[in-house]
């Protein structure tokens, strides 16, 4: 009988998920393994929301965003109780690995679920904030960051029409790595994140100075970690005499076509998944540091807060220093 494996998705979706669904299921059928979905995370485990899945379940979704097996967070799944059903539901289709797309409170789960039933698992870090420790990369992350790169490039052109100042609320709860990555990326004149302390209020010599010399929009790049979009948009306005407007980016961040990065790295992360639970790691986290790929616990990308990589703050730092504001 061939041995099963199975894959879920837990917590917030990402583009890059349905890729990841589709080299799974091929990946496994060429390993001799049987795979299985199961259905919206830790809340299928326990519904026994887990079926069989095929080559046709997964034609068609390479160019899909978000997941087509579903995604959920559990309230119950953070109860012993509810893990042993969950536990059953797999061992009574003698499941007994499986692959875990999701943030550190999903492996965090997946680690006490090992624990206590010997259910062995792969987590393959997946959110669009990239704010797992451990890991340079995660799933999704480049499909949002050109979500935002076109939306910043459209907001461009009606602020430079209309002498306008727009200030741009990324994602990322609490981290600026979206923000900062775009706000460089997409030449914004501003950059507030929590990890480089700016006060707004010194860069008004400069702006004013620029303003009198012709330029007649800004763009600002703010994270929602920060909640002060409105406050910096007020400022423009009060300030600088411009007008000014903020747009919120919200949810369009998480959709979209996945990019060719992350369908490659989806591709790369499951291989690496499923080669690693046949190898017998039981409870690991595939990481994608400097260009490689490595294997860490649990405490490792869970117990420390992720820190943007100290090369890019500079660079942020040095890019968006009001000091350094051409006059
Ligand atoms: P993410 O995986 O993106 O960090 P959450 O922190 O919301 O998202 O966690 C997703 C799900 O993981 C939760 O809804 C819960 O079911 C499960 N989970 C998180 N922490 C634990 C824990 N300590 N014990 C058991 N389950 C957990």
């Amino acid at each position: 009988m061939k041995q099963k494996i199975a894959i879920l998705c837990s917590g917030g979706d990402v583009s890059g998920m349905n890729p990841a669904l589709k080299r799974f299921v091929e990946y496994a059928y060429a390993r001799d393994l049987q795979p299985y979905f199961v259905h919206n995370g830790f809340e299928g485990l326990i519904d026994n929301n887990i079926t069989p899945a095929d080559y046709h379940d997964v034609a068609g979704i390479i160019t899909r965003g978000g997941t087509k097996i579903g995604s959920a967070r559990s309230k119950r799944f953070m109860e012993e109780s509810f893990r042993a059903v969950a536990a059953d539901n797999l061992k009574s289709r003698g499941i007994d690995r499986l692959i875990v797309l999701g943030g550190d409170g999903s492996f965090r789960g997946m680690e006490r679920f090992y624990a206590e039933t010997g259910i062995a698992f792969c987590g393959i870090p997946s959110t669009i904030d990239n704010d797992i420790n451990g890991t340079d990369y995660c799933l999704g992350v480049d499909t949002a960051l050109g979500v935002i790169k076109n939306a910043i490039d459209q907001i461009r052109d009606t602020a430079s029409s209309f002498r306008r100042a727009f200030v741009i609320e990324t994602m990322g709860r609490n981290c600026g790595y979206l923000a900062l990555v775009s706000a460089i990326t997409s030449g914004a004149e501003v950059c507030l994140i929590p990890e480089i302390p700016i006060n707004i209020n010194d860069y008004k010599g400069c702006f004013q100075s620029q303003i009198s010399k012709g330029r007649d929009y800004f763009i600002a790049i703010v994270s929602e970690a920060l909640q002060n979009s409105a406050e910096i948009s007020l400022w423009f306005e009060k300030e600088l005499g411009i007008e000014s407007r903020v747009s919120v980016l919200g949810h369009i961040q998480r959709g979209g076509n996945p990019s060719v990065y992350d369908r490659l790295m989806a591709y790369r992360f499951v291989t690496y998944a499923i080669d690693a639970l046949l190898e017998g790691k039981s409870h690991s986290v595939i990481c994608y540091t400097k260009s490689h790929f490595t294997f860490k616990t649990i405490d490792e990308v869970a117990l420390h807060p992720y820190k943007i990589d100290e090369e890019l703050l500079t660079l942020g730092r040095e890019q968006f220093a009001p000091s350094h504001c051409q006059m």
